[in-house]
């Protein structure tokens, strides 16, 4: 990646959760932003991820997280190889 941050996707994508319930610390959580602001593979995981959130209605991120996030890191690796 010529990402800027001293954060890779993996760490990214098993943030999000956390992310997205606002739970970083802010030094985490300006790494993590700093990160989607170039990486288009990882806002495109958030923005699945938030998409899944609002059509499961009632969801939280933390019941979302055991199930949905594993099917977003492999779409994640497949979008990053290339597929
Ligand atoms: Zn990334």
């Amino acid at each position: 990646m010529s990402v800027d941050a001293s954060i890779s996707c993996q760490e990214v994508v098993e943030l999000l959760s956390a992310y997205l319930d606002g739970e970083l610390d802010p030094f985490t959580l300006e790494r993590v932003e700093a990160h989607l602001a170039g990486c288009d593979g990882c806002t495109m995981v958030l923005e699945e991820f938030r998409e899944t959130i609002r059509l499961s209605g009632g969801l939280t991120v933390e019941q979302v997280d055991e199930t949905q996030r594993r099917t977003l890191l492999e779409a994640f690796r497949n979008w990053r190889a290339g597929s």
